[in-house]
């Protein structure tokens, strides 16, 4: 069965009016807080690692993220004054380096649709961490005008580029974009990040250029081997994700996700493997290499990750924050409100009132989402709906 022929969706409830008040401690004389680098929560979790969302909107209607059913012409997409600036996002991105952050990933929504980003990636290019180094800069992208705008990111300052890619056959692929979007075009565009250096980073063969594929049960799992094949040997990270529920329209059931376990037997079956130790803490990936005759990791062959958000949950490292498209700080990817930093920063606040503002907000977090999980009932058809991925950034 293909995601077209899928008829369950959630109607959507607008969760991005509602905000949370950053706590008052942060605007008093004795409470306020510097920005010092070592910044935890109530978990002893750091700050290491901030998603911004640079726009709600794209080109594909991936069913798992974005069903056509509620996506669709009447849907209302933020207005461009409600978007933070780029000058804005740099702003912010600024503080949170300042409190730690070591790694910023643009996202969306099809971050390649913001008009100009690479003014926006020039901007953040120029920040350095506290150790004053650069900072881990990278995006994630379904590759469609990654073909047409590698060469500008790159010069731009990118680093490097992670690409969604749920399948090579044409057709798997064209129904689970849902907008018949042909793979090759995407495959063009990887080869074309690939070509002007957008795979080489410093943080090793781990950190280099990455796909992402979102495995869904009965949908595109029998393109597993496919993938692994076409990528082993690349020089590219193939990384299968569980189906994870989400935002509140995607009608998630536990019966469509494939667990990780099953990806890594199901290869491991044709194309041994080995498990890698993880490349650095708050990592999410599994890494698991290829192994050669004598069951060693092949380095030439690369290596493998899974992202098994559904049935491992790694809470206990998430230095995780992020920054919706207009503004509000989610402290998970399962948080149903944010923190309206842009109201801060449009009300005059200082940099200094935006450093205490994020220091207590962080130090008040208690998200382990992925944890609690198993306890929770199903939020499909009720109760605290979480906000669309696509508006808070993957
Ligand atoms: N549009 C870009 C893209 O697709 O790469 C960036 C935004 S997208 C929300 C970020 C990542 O989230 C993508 O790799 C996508 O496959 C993944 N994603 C979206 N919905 C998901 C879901 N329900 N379960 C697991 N991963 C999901
Ligand atoms: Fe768009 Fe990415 Fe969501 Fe697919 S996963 S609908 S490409 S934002
Ligand atoms: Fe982090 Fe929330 Fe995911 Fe847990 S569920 S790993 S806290 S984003």
């Amino acid at each position: 069965m293909t995601e077209r022929h899928t008829p369950r969706v959630v109607p959507l409830v607008d969760q991005r009016s509602a905000s949370l008040l950053t706590p008052a401690a942060a605007f008093s004389s004795r409470t306020r807080m510097a920005a010092t680098g070592l910044l935890t929560d109530t978990r002893g979790r750091p700050l290491r690692d901030l998603r911004i969302s640079v726009t709600d909107r794209c080109n594909f209607r991936c069913n798992y993220c974005m069903p056509k059913e509620i996506f669709d012409k009447d849907y209302s997409y933020l207005p461009h004054s409600d978007l933070l600036s780029f000058e804005e996002i740099t702003r912010i991105a600024k503080v949170f380096v300042a409190h730690g952050v070591q790694k910023i990933r643009l996202t969306g929504g099809e971050p390649l649709l913001r008009k100009n980003i690479e003014l926006l990636i020039e901007q953040l290019s120029a920040l350095r961490t506290l150790e004053g180094r650069p900072l881990d800069l990278t995006l994630t992208t379904n590759g469609s005008l990654l073909a047409r705008k590698a060469r500008a990111l790159k010069a731009a300052g990118l680093q490097r580029v992670t690409v969604s890619l749920d399948g090579l056959d044409d057709a798997v692929f064209r129904s689970m974009n849902d907008v018949d979007f042909p793979v090759a075009d995407v495959l063009a565009g990887i080869e074309a990040a690939r070509e002007v250096g957008l795979g080489h980073s410093t943080a090793g063969a781990a950190g280099g250029l990455k796909i992402n594929m979102v495995v869904k049960r009965g949908t595109n799992e029998h393109e597993i081997l496919p993938m692994a094949r076409r990528f082993r040997g690349s020089g590219i990270v193939l990384r299968f994700i569980e189906y994870m529920d989400v935002g509140a329209t995607n009608g998630w059931r536990m019966n469509e996700v494939l667990p990780s376990a099953e990806v890594v037997k199901l290869i491991h079956a044709e194309l041994p493997l080995v498990q890698l130790e993880p490349s650095n803490p708050g990592e999410t990936a599994e890494r698991w290499g290829y192994a050669n005759a004598a069951g060693q990791h092949d380095k030439a062959m690369g290596e493998i990750g899974v992202i098994s958000s559904v049935t491992q949950a790694f809470c206990g490292d998430c230095n995780r924050a992020r920054l919706s498209t207009e503004g509000k700080l989610y402290l998970c990817l399962f948080a149903s409100q944010g923190y309206d930093l842009r109201s801060l920063i449009r009300a005059d606040a200082s940099d200094a009132d935006l450093a205490s503002a994020i220091g207590h907000i962080w130090q008040g977090r208690t998200d382990r989402y992925s944890e609690l999980r198993s306890a929770l009932a199903p939020d499909v058809g009720g109760g605290v709906r979480r906000v669309e991925m696509s508006y808070i950034g993957g």
